[in-house]
């Protein structure tokens, strides 16, 4: 990118972050004690480049944890492993339409195909990764996430031992699959890898960053290391279409046109695939669970820099 277009992109972030700072609605999640008392004025805004050029604004020093975006690398992980056939057919790639917690979407389908994107999928997701034991599995995962980062990523223990404490839902819906022969090792070890990936600490830089991959290929625009294949980018992307938003990932496909993942925690990552990676963070989210400062600020980039994957223009 030459100096000109740095300098707007610095513009099209700050406007996004001035345009959206006051909005107040949606809450905190609370589903998870922990995430009830993080501070909800918190706003980050970060793109970075296939090119490797990294912008910011506002609190990008802000640690929250990654939640349900986690999904997408572990996905990346599984997919490199099992190859892009042993996911469709074990887990699935059709949305649901359902909240991303929803039981009765397992139930609803016979075949019990969800999506990797979904807590359900999400769990058996964790299951198909290789490893001898818990510890081997947690590992694999924890360097694969750094890798995209390129930092050591820590998990946010408050985060963790709230989530581990109020797990009852997730728990049920591990053993559910596990007795429709759809979960792919033991519940408790698996549910708690879960938990531990989804509690991961980030900033709104650090996803962007990891996002930046999912734009480039596969090949990682500021390490040069080669993640993933440039095929299974694409299918990753394409749930991430489908599946990203939970139940409204259809409007936002309508609204936005770009491949995104959301999490309770507030983040929210967007692909503009060969061109950048946005991430926003901001902790109120509505009603399917997606940050509202996010989304908006997402779309005003996105609009701006006439990015969109259905677009000829
Ligand atoms: N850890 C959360 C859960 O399992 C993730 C949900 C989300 O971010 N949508 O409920």
């Amino acid at each position: 990118a030459r100096a000109n277009d740095s300098t707007k992109v610095e513009q099209i972030l700050a406007q996004a972050h001035t345009l959206y700072k006051d909005e107040k609605s949606g809450a905190n999640a609370d589903y998870i004690p922990a995430l009830a008392k993080v501070d909800s004025e918190q706003f980050a805004l970060a793109l970075v480049t296939t090119d490797g050029k990294v912008f910011t604004r506002g609190d990008i020093d802000s640690h929250f944890s990654i939640q349900s975006i986690s999904k997408v690398f572990t996905l990346a992980l599984a997919m490199e492993q099992q190859g892009p056939a042993a996911i469709l057919d074990k887990i699935g790639a059709n949305a649901t339409g359902l909240p991303f917690n929803s039981v009765t979407a397992i139930e609803l389908n016979q075949a019990r195909s969800v999506n990797p994107l979904v807590n359900a999928g999400a769990m058996a997701t964790v299951s198909l990764i290789e490893g001898e034991n818990a510890a081997q599995k947690w590992q694999a995962i924890s360097t694969w996430y750094g890798q995209f980062a390129t930092t050591k990523l820590a998990v946010l223990e408050d985060v963790y031992r709230s989530e581990s404490s109020s797990n009852g839902h997730n728990l049920a819906i591990a053993e559910l699959l596990q007795s429709y022969g759809r979960f792919y090792g033991d519940v408790d070890i698996n549910l708690d890898i879960y938990t531990r990936q989804c509690s991961v600490g980030v900033t709104t830089k650090d996803l962007a960053i990891m996002a930046s991959v999912l734009a480039n290929g596969g090949t990682h625009p500021i390490s040069g290391a080669k993640l993933m294949s440039a095929d299974n980018v694409e299918r990753v992307l394409a749930v991430m279409s489908t599946a990203g938003l939970y139940e409204t990932s259809g409007e936002w496909a309508y609204t936005v046109g770009l491949p995104a993942k959301s999490g309770v925690g507030g983040g929210i990552i967007a692909i503009m695939p060969g061109k950048f990676a946005i991430a926003a963070f901001s902790p109120r989210l509505d009603a399917a669970g997606n940050s509202v400062r996010a989304q908006k600020a997402i779309d005003y980039i996105a609009e701006k820099a006439k990015a969109n994957i259905f677009s000829s223009q």
